[in-house]
């Protein structure tokens, strides 16, 4: 168990601005930056427990309170290092966390974005330890956020504290509290704040790396889109006995939709969606083994090479059904039931579109003539990230610095919609999309985890990426 303070006494439990003095300013170079990383990590680390023991979760109502109290919390860490503005940016969903750090004379600003709201923990009895107690093991933390995205702040919190209040760019944070719930007010907020949240390079710590000590810059998103589709048959139950064989339940009819969504080799049969090809890397089958525990005897889905699967074709999958639970099952036709299905947009893919396609798969599609309401949901568009021009080489050269070799560039097979919208709002923009989390960091599953010389090394990375802008 982590007891908050690795270093000895570095927590700052109260808030306001730290008084200690790290490095001056004036001997922060390259290669003292590692050092300086490795000076600030107690209190980074103590900055990372704090935040996860908020469960901010924003797609439950009851935790509506945390959500709130993690961006209190998030604005105190941001004035502990320094930052001289800072305060929430509202449009009418979960509040941001905004930070500025004004650009000196000439100087290039940067925007460092990530997320404090998290995924719900799921089955409590799953974990090894409890989802929001953060517990060590093995040199990684484990806990809900640690990774998705709390390890990224915790990224942003370390890079800037070593500058010492003072970075040699201007700095903007904006920290959003609604990512996991597909950022409803993002649009709104982008608008109503588009000065604040303009910048020369927008870093989103948000991704995953190649793997454990491998960084990796990230060159395409998938979108995502979801829906609520509910089938119905009947006014109401009936014996099964006296009716079933002439009428259909619903929930036999669910299914048989559910099960039009893909072909029999697994690839999804929803006409109309874009897809492309894979860049040309290759995913060992048995890494992909080893990563996802899929169990024995069961098959991968999909044609095409891995990476093109995960991150440049299509996937749908059903998130959820209601319907009536096996304990008050009796022998009565089920009259109605819904899903949950989530489809993920290759890059290039409109989700306006894909939204529209996937709405008309399920109505087109009804078995029996059953009745079908589809419900949209979520809609974050896909990105395709171009790695040019000065700053993109900057960031190449700090990861190699930091990690020790070149950033693997590299597909995701989620979603950041926040990405899209930056590159539109600010196509003449760097944008670069980076991780702290490894592929066993099981982002939004059982015993998340982040990998603590992997949150170092990003650190030092956007440390030096900040004073090579600054040169
Ligand atoms: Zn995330």
């Amino acid at each position: 168990m982590l007891q908050g303070t690795p270093g000895g006494g570095a927590a700052a439990t109260g808030g306001g601005p730290s008084t200690r003095t790290l490095v001056p300013s004036t001997v922060v170079n390259m290669p003292n930056l590692a050092w300086a990383i490795e000076r600030v990590l107690p209190e980074t680390i103590a900055d990372l427990l704090e935040l996860i023991a908020i469960p901010s979760v924003s797609s439950v109502e009851e935790h509506d309170g945390d959500v709130l109290a993690a961006a209190d919390h998030v604005s105190n860490l941001l004035t502990r290092v320094g930052c001289p503005e800072v305060r929430l940016l509202q449009a009418g969903g979960k509040p941001a966390v905004y930070g500025h750090f004004p650009a000196p004379e000439g100087k290039p600003t940067v925007l460092l974005y990530a997320h404090y709201d998290v995924q719900p923990a799921g089955d409590p009895a799953a974990w090894t330890s409890p989802a929001f107690t953060p517990s060590e093991r093995d040199g990684r933390i484990y806990a809900r956020g640690a990774a998705d995205d709390k390890g990224g702040i915790a990224v942003h919190l370390a890079a800037l504290r070593v500058f010492n209040g003072e970075p040699p760019v201007g700095v903007k944070l904006f920290i959003e509290g609604e990512e996991e719930i597909g950022s409803p007010s993002m649009p709104a907020l982008l608008d109503k704040y588009a000065e604040e949240l303009t910048a020369d390079v927008y870093v989103i710590a948000d991704s995953v790396n190649w793997a454990v000590g491998q960084p990796s810059l990230t060159t395409t998103l998938r979108g995502v889109v979801d829906a609520v589709v509910h089938v119905s048959t009947l006014e109401t139950g009936l014996h099964s006995g006296q009716f079933g064989g002439v009428v259909p339940d619903a929930l036999t009819t669910l299914c048989k939709l559910l099960a039009t969504l893909h072909d029999d080799r697994g690839n999804v049969a929803i006409e109309g969606l874009v897809q492309g090809p894979g860049p040309d890397l290759e995913y060992p089958m048995e890494r992909l083994q080893e990563e996802t525990g899929l169990l024995d005897g069961v098959e991968f889905i999909g044609d095409g090479s891995v990476v093109e699967r995960m991150w440049t074709k299509p996937a749908a999958s059903v998130l959820a059904i209601d319907t009536t639970r096996i304990a008050d099952a009796s022998n009565t036709l089920i009259p109605s039931a819904s899903a949950k299905v989530s489809v993920r947009l290759a890059p290039g893919q409109d989700p306006a579109a894909a939204e529209e396609a996937l709405r008309r798969h399920l109505m087109d599609n009804a078995p029996w003539g059953a009745g079908v309401r589809v419900e949209p949901g979520q809609r974050g568009g896909p990105s395709s990230i171009g790695l040019d021009g000065k700053y993109a080489d900057s960031a190449r050269d700090a990861f190699t610095t930091a990690f020790g070799m070149a950033p693997v560039e590299m597909g995701c097979g989620g979603s950041i919609p926040i990405v899209a919208e930056f590159a539109t709002r600010h196509p003449g923009a760097t944008v670069l999309v980076t991780a702290v989390t490894d592929p066993d960091s099981r982002m939004h599953g059982i015993d998340e985890s982040v990998d603590m010389s992997d949150l170092v090394k990003a650190a030092h990375a956007e440390a030096v990426f900040l004073d090579n802008l600054g040169q």
